[in-house]
């Protein structure tokens, strides 16, 4: 579904992402992992064309999203986004929250975008609350209708970035939770996360940057039991 083939990306002097080459096969869940500022939001923004790469190239499918030519918008429908935090606009309800994108990006007919909010929503037992406000939700209620929004358009693949790291350590299970079952659905996902047992439990793979390269690409057991690197079991020490 994803394949990234050499990726480098700076600013200004500092090399963030200095040669990034791995795949996200269909159905799989990938957890990006490293230290803080190792360059996976970077990686995750350049995937949702929100930082254009300074080299190599990203496939989704048969397209090359680096290649400027190819339409952004009709990309981005092909890739769900949930970030860390301010995913939700505050003063619409969720209902419109939901189907925003839809409506104003991808041109979907209104009627169609609200069938298939509530659709979603009902699958994640939020359906009674369409026409609330985010403030009126938990913090882990509004990461699941942000992870609700990001699967309209019924994306290949879903971008993951620490999407818990905001919440309190009471909400993390219930987002989680969404991400387990929607693995359980078939949906493709590369997830940056700090949980690592969640990683260890729920990814199939595990890719470790470290310096602006993949340290490691592997098995949770492979990565985070039975690497040999002392750097990678450095990492690893940390979480136990
Ligand atoms: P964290 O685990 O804290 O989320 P990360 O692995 O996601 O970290 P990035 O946010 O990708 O790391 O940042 C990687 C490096 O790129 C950092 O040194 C950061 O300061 C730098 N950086 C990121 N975005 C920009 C930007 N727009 N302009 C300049 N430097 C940036
Ligand atoms: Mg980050």
């Amino acid at each position: 579904v994803l394949r990234l083939d050499g990726v480098r990306k700076s600013f200004g002097s500092t090399q963030v992402l200095r040669g990034i080459s791995f795949e996200v096969a269909r159905h799989e869940v990938v957890a990006l992992l490293g230290p803080s500022g190792s360059g996976k939001s970077t990686l995750m923004k350049c995937v949702n064309l929100l930082e254009r790469v300074d080299d190599g190239q990203i496939w989704l499918g048969d397209t090359d999203i680096t290649d400027p030519r190819e339409n952004q918008d009709r990309i981005r429908a092909r890739i769900g986004v949930v970030f860390q935090q301010f995913n939700l606009f505050p003063h619409m309800t969720v209902l419109r929250n939901v189907t925003l994108a839809a409506i104003k990006v991808h041109h979907w007919q209104r009627d169609r975008a609200e069938a298939r909010a509530l659709e979603l929503l009902d699958r994640i037992g939020m359906r009674a609350k369409a026409n609330a406000y985010p403030d009126q939700l938990s913090g882990g209620q509004q990461q699941r209708v942000a992870i609700a929004r990001a699967l309209m358009t019924d994306p290949e693949l879903l971008l993951l970035d620490e999407i818990t790291s905001a919440l309190d350590p009471m909400l993390v299970g219930e987002v989680l939770n969404m991400v387990t079952e929607l693995k359980a659905q078939g949906t493709t996902i590369l997830m940056a996360t700090h949980e690592m047992s969640f990683a260890h439990e729920a990814a199939d793979r595990i890719v470790l940057m470290r310096g602006g390269v993949i340290a490691e690409n592997g098995t949770p057991q492979q990565v985070m039991d039975e690497s040999d690197d002392p750097a990678t079991r450095e990492f690893f020490a940390h979480f136990r």
